[in-house]
């Protein structure tokens, strides 16, 4: 009779099938490289989501600026 094989698992970044174990360190990711990509568009994610709160008071502040008249 066989062993139990390990868990088989498909990379969040690059959907190839990984092995869940303690001998991947990177589960459940394949790799350190799928492991950083996926937090790096985790974290930009987040950091463009911050942006536009000071855009739209920049905005308002621009929008209340009464028009030039000419005499
Ligand atoms: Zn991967």
């Amino acid at each position: 009779m066989q062993e139990a094989a390990p868990p088989q698992v498909n990379c969040p970044t690059c959907k190839r099938q990984t092995v869940y174990s303690r001998s991947n360190a990177w589960r459940p990711f394949c790799s350190e490289r799928c492991r950083r990509a996926d937090l790096g568009a985790w974290a930009s994610e987040q950091f463009r989501l911050a942006v536009p709160a000071s855009a739209e008071v920049l905005d308002e502040a621009g929008a209340d600026t009464p028009p030039p008249s000419d005499p």
